[in-house]
């Protein structure tokens, strides 16, 4: 489902550790209400990209804007706030907190500041906590984890695991969601699952952007492509074309 205007836009982004240039003046825009594919080999970048967009690197040159709004920077709590959601490619999980405990928390720590200023409004904590536990539960089934609401996150599956962390990611309400290999390491009914309920949600308008290994799950799920290799952007478009870019099959053949 593509839409017109850039929702984000990466701009020249450079991060270096040391003398290696991980992202090395990357380009390109995510549509609003598109779902975006970011591929590449092992270690093109993607992941440091991600960090950079989130605020969890601080960019070594360029821009990153959401809105048209530079959010390059920023903190990742204030860049969350901003209305980007993300996952991270090892689950950032309780293990120790059930199912609707983690839910829960990611609500309450993202509306820490707003729940202070209920303390001076008596009656608004019950209030918001009331409406934290039915978006847990709605999210809960709409990602058909609802029958563990109340097992601990530690006897989890994989794929289980990462469909709670979109859960999580979900409670923040965000405008785009960025999921760093959502389905890699999950079994094959899970991925169905998981990729079904990322386009249901762009579907009802959310903007997606994901990077994943596997070029056929790219292709059958994304509007757009942007593939890196070496910290570049070697190509981006729509899949079919982006598909057959000489320089994509070369980086993927190794040839
Ligand atoms: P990808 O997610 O595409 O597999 P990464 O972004 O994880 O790639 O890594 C890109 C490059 O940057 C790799 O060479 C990796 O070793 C290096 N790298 C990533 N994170 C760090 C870090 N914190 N410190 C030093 N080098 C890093
Ligand atoms: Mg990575």
């Amino acid at each position: 489902a593509a839409a017109s205007a850039d929702l984000l836009e990466v701009d020249g982004v450079v991060k270096q550790f040391g003398g290696l240039v991980a992202v090395d003046g990357v380009s390109f825009g995510v549509e609003e209400a598109s779902i975006t594919g970011l591929i590449g080999p092992n270690g093109a970048g993607k992941s440091t990209l991600f960090n950079c967009i989130t605020g969890v690197y601080d960019v070594d040159g360029g821009a990153v804007r959401l809105d048209g709004e530079e959010i390059q920077g920023l903190s990742p709590t204030k860049v969350a706030r901003r209305g980007v959601g993300r996952t991270f490619q090892t689950p950032k999980t309780f293990r120790g907190m059930t199912v609707r405990e983690n839910m829960a928390f990611a609500a309450r720590h993202q509306t820490g500041e707003r729940a202070l200023g209920a303390l001076l409004r008596p009656g608004t904590i019950r209030e918001e906590e009331a409406d934290v536990q039915a978006r847990v539960d709605d999210t809960l089934e709409f990602l058909e984890l609802d029958h563990l609401a109340d097992d601990y996150a530690s006897g989890l599956s994989g794929g289980q695991r990462k469909l709670l962390e979109l859960g999580r990611v979900l409670m923040l309400d965000p405008e785009i969601i960025m999921l760093d290999e959502p389905v890699a390491g999950v079994n094959p009914s899970l991925t169905d699952d998981l990729l079904a309920r990322l386009r249901e949600l762009n579907d009802r308008g959310r903007t997606i952007l994901f990077i994943e290994h596997d070029m056929d799950v790219v292709m059958e799920n994304c509007d757009r492509v942007v593939v890196m290799h070496n910290g570049q952007t070697l190509a981006s478009g729509p899949p079919d074309i982006v598909q057959d870019d000489e320089r994509v099959v070369e980086a993927y053949l190794g040839g």
